[in-house]
């Protein structure tokens, strides 16, 4: 088995529960060795269906799911060896943290001193060295998620599948446990599966995000591919801030086109997924992709806007425009950086490279 070897392969899989609906349609995916993969997507859209699959709890309706190329369903499921973490963690509240770590040790039949061995690793690993003989009653959500993570990781699985487990824990909390799973992964090198409906966390966390929509996904990338070049409107959208302005594709190649305003106008955008036939197409630009223009002089994609609303945010500002027939346009200005005073009102230019404004399926407004 080499590296390239895919460590899960999902083949053309659906699923339906009711034999009408699908809940996950056409799906092909493939985890890495030792990736961080995360399933990202609105509530409903079958993450947690494909994870359950993917754990042996559901089969698929069709298609086949492949473990390091071994049809699953081939794989006794003692054989499987998937450590799992969900939102509740379901901790054994009679047991300590030691025996709860125990338990997964003992039911595989690992000998005591190696069980002891592990145990105290795991304790140090989660930083929970301290609370051994807790139980979880006696812990914060935090440290019994750690638990639960530690629970996961204990008997060295060959996988671990986790369903939203911080979607309990409050902010911050939240975002400290993001870093220390991040930190968890690359410490043990173990091929992670993640679930979660929270972009910024699916950012931070993941080598790789699938995103579902409606039990398909629209787009398998890095994270900063998705952000910088979004192949769908849905992904745009759901991925980070995104302004958006319906236009027609009137001319232009492969790499660039030209696109048509609500107003008339035209500006310059590169062609991804407009409909071939109307050449309707929605452009979707990130906020902080738009500068304010200079004053005077030649810029590409010139376009005149009306400051409706200038909003403060401490370390930038934001203004909301009138322009190409939205009245959301968004701009995040860094802060200090424009020499004009802007108020209500106002008319500006602003503009944009075409690399940064996408001609992507419409959606309609
Ligand atoms: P997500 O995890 O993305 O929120 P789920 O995979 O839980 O989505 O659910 C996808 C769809 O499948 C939803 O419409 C949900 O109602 C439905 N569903 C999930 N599990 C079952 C089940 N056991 N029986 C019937 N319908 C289900
Ligand atoms: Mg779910």
């Amino acid at each position: 088995m080499t590296a390239d070897t895919p460590h899960v392969e999902f083949i053309d899989i659906d699923k339906t529960f009711d034999g009408e609906t699908l809940v996950v349609a056409g799906l092909n995916l493939e985890v890495r060795h030792g990736e961080f993969l995360t399933l990202l997507g609105p509530s409903g859209s079958g993450k947690t269906t494909c994870l359950m699959m993917l754990a042996g709890f559901e089969d698929p309706t069709a298609g086949e799911i492949r473990l390091c190329r071994q049809p699953l369903t081939k794989v006794p499921p003692h054989r499987r060896n998937i450590g799992l973490v969900f939102q509740n963690y379901a901790l054994f509240p009679h047991m300590t943290v030691r025996q709860n770590l125990a338990f997964p040790l003992e039911v595989r039949g690992v000998p005591r001193a190696e069980r002891q061995r592990r145990i105290a690793r795991i304790l140090d690993m989660v930083q929970l060295g301290a609370f051994a003989d807790r139980r979880p009653a006696e812990l914060s959500g935090g440290q019994q998620q750690r638990v639960a993570v530690a629970r996961a990781l204990v008997f060295d699985p060959q996988l671990v599948l986790m369903d939203e487990p911080l979607g309990a824990l409050d902010k911050q909390l939240r975002e400290r446990m993001q870093l220390e799973i991040k930190h968890i992964h690359d410490t043990v090198g173990l091929t992670f599966v993640y679930v979660t409906h929270d972009q910024t966390e699916a950012l931070t966390m993941s080598d790789r995000i699938a995103v579902f929509d409606d039990g398909r996904i629209q787009q398998v990338d890095r994270p900063d591919v998705l952000y910088d070049r979004p192949a769908t409107s849905f992904v745009a959208n759901f991925i980070g801030e995104n302004n958006r302005l319906e236009a027609r594709i009137t001319g232009g190649d492969a790499v660039v086109c030209a696109a048509e305003l609500a107003d008339g106008r035209s500006v310059l955008a590169t062609p991804v997924c407009a409909d071939p036939a109307s050449g309707q197409a929605t452009l979707s630009i990130r906020p902080e992709r738009v500068s304010l223009a200079p004053l005077a002089g030649e810029a590409i994609n010139r376009v005149p806007a009306r400051v409706l609303e200038r909003l403060y945010f401490g370390d930038h500002e934001r203004l909301r425009l009138a322009l190409g027939g939205t009245t959301d346009f968004v701009v995040k200005v860094p802060f200090g950086v424009h020499a004009q005073e802007l108020g209500a009102d106002q008319e500006i230019d602003v503009y944009w490279r075409a690399a940064d404004c996408r001609a992507l399926d419409p959606v309609g407004r």
